[in-house]
């Protein structure tokens, strides 16, 4: 992957990197390069480890003030009851001892790209020659939502068991509610999918009475054959879907939710507001002046900020028009690893990255779907594109896919934190 013999004749000449089109700080010419990352999610966690695993050189340290990651990623059936909250709940102990990176149990709160120094919570000052965010994603407010009363569960954690209480909390004919945010938001087919598992729940519960899905969108976002098929079959006599239907504000003492077409009464409710990125991407100036830029504009070779040199943004919180998905995540967070070495190495990035996506979805208790697609790098307008004919959803939900789903989870959490 590198030029072993560009780095060495480099070396040997002394004048490694000293000059040239991609200039590195002194003191990361002459010590260990540092590379501080933000945030141990899927991105956060894959470049820490890959950095590290790729060159062992550079010091890796990772901000994050969770001492687990609970992933979203099969979090729907913690909400139905299949799996538990251990069964999603991933250790960073292996970051740690098996790649050596140092790990900051802290919030990270301030950033000084002239100095190149991250503040956190505790007060404790980390200098980096680069910085990666990776903080996930931000939510809108809603007038009269209160997530720990309306749980969203759209960062799993002690919402998705809140969550699973709700559903089973629905009475004999009871009405359960919930709304799809104006795309994009993370993972696309993931509020369908939870439609139908709650549906699912109700049906088998036999307290079937009906699920209101109010879609923000004009139609189904993501696998809309496996989606539509599903509403109007298997959960056509439970779902109701509404596209291009906003949720204004909740009343929730009268639990009433207000939508561009009127109130409407439920006995439970579970509003996924509007995304953007993470909190830190904002307040490191990262998103530029207007305030209606929700995600970070970075150059998909290196997944730099167009606007802060030296800091670089992978997973959701990134504006590249990619799928904002734990498996994207994982994939953009080696294109970024592979460039920082690449970088500190004196080399440019590389030219053509390739990244690529697939979730899974769960759409009755025994069977799943399956969404997939590939980007690749086009350099006549330097954006990530789908690569014809790689878009591809499962042409029905079955019992095979929902074993390989599985598979495919556990390969993933292995690969980003193991
Ligand atoms: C129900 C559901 C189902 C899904 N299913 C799939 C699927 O089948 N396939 C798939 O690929 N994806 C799926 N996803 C999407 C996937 O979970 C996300 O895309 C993925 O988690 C994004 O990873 P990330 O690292 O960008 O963010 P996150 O996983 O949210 O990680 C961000 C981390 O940053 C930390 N952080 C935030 N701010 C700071 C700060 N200031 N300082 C330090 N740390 C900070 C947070 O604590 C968090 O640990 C699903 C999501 C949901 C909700």
């Amino acid at each position: 992957m590198f030029s072993h013999n560009r780095r060495k004749l480099l070396q040997a000449s002394g004048v490694l990197l000293a000059a040239g089109a991609f200039p590195l700080s002194l003191r990361a010419q002459l010590a260990a390069p540092r590379v501080v990352v933000i945030g141990g999610g899927f991105a956060g966690a894959t470049l820490a480890k890959y950095v590290r695993m790729w060159n062992p050189k550079i010091q890796v340290t990772l901000i994050e003030p969770n001492p687990t990651h609970v992933s979203c990623i099969l979090s729907n059936l913690v909400m139905t009851g299949a799996m538990a909250m251990t069964d999603i709940t991933i250790r960073y102990d292996n970051l740690r001892t098996k790649y050596g990176v140092t790990i900051v149990a802290d919030r990270a709160i301030g950033i000084d790209p002239v100095n190149r120094k991250v503040s956190t919570q505790n007060g404790t000052v980390i200098p980096y020659d680069k910085l990666v965010l990776a903080p996930g994603i931000d939510f809108d407010a809603i007038p009269g939502l209160d997530p720990a009363v309306v749980p969203h569960a759209w960062q799993a954690g002690p919402q998705t068991l809140a969550l699973k209480g709700l559903v089973q909390s629905v009475p004999a004919g009871g009405t359960f509610l919930m709304s799809i945010p104006k795309a994009p938001y993370r993972c696309p087919p993931g509020p369908y999918e939870r439609a139908c598992l709650v549906a699912d729940t109700l049906l088998r519960n036999r307290r079937a009475g009906k699920v209101i899905v109010l879609d923000a969108n004009t139609d189904v976002v993501a696998e809309p054959h496996t989606f539509h098929t599903a509403f109007q079959t298997t959960y056509a006599s439970v779902i109701e879907y509404h596209p291009s239907t906003t949720v204004d504000s909740v009343d929730w003492a009268n639990k009433t939710i207000n939508t561009n077409w009127g109130p409407i009464r439920v006995d439970a409710a579970n509003i996924i507001p509007g995304q953007r990125a993470g909190k830190v991407v904002a307040s490191a100036g990262l998103l530029g002046r207007d305030p209606a830029t929700r995600w970070a504009s970075v150059n998909p070779l290196n997944y730099e900020s167009t606007l802060v040199p030296n800091v670089h943004v992978i997973g959701d919180s990134q504006g590249t028009g990619q799928p904002k998905s734990g498996h994207m995540a994982n994939s953009e967070a080696k294109v970024c690893a592979d460039a920082l070495i690449r970088y500190f190495a004196g080399e440019a990035p590389d030219p053509a990255p390739m990244t690529n996506s697939a979730c899974y979805s769960p759409i009755t208790a025994k069977t799943a779907s399956w969404l997939t697609v590939v980007f690749g790098y086009d350099a006549a307008t330097g954006l990530m594109k789908p690569v014809p004919n790689t878009l591809a959803e499962a042409p029905s939900p079955s019992s095979e896919h929902y074993k390989d789903m599985f598979g495919w989870a556990k390969n993933l959490f292995a690969d980003s934190f193991s």
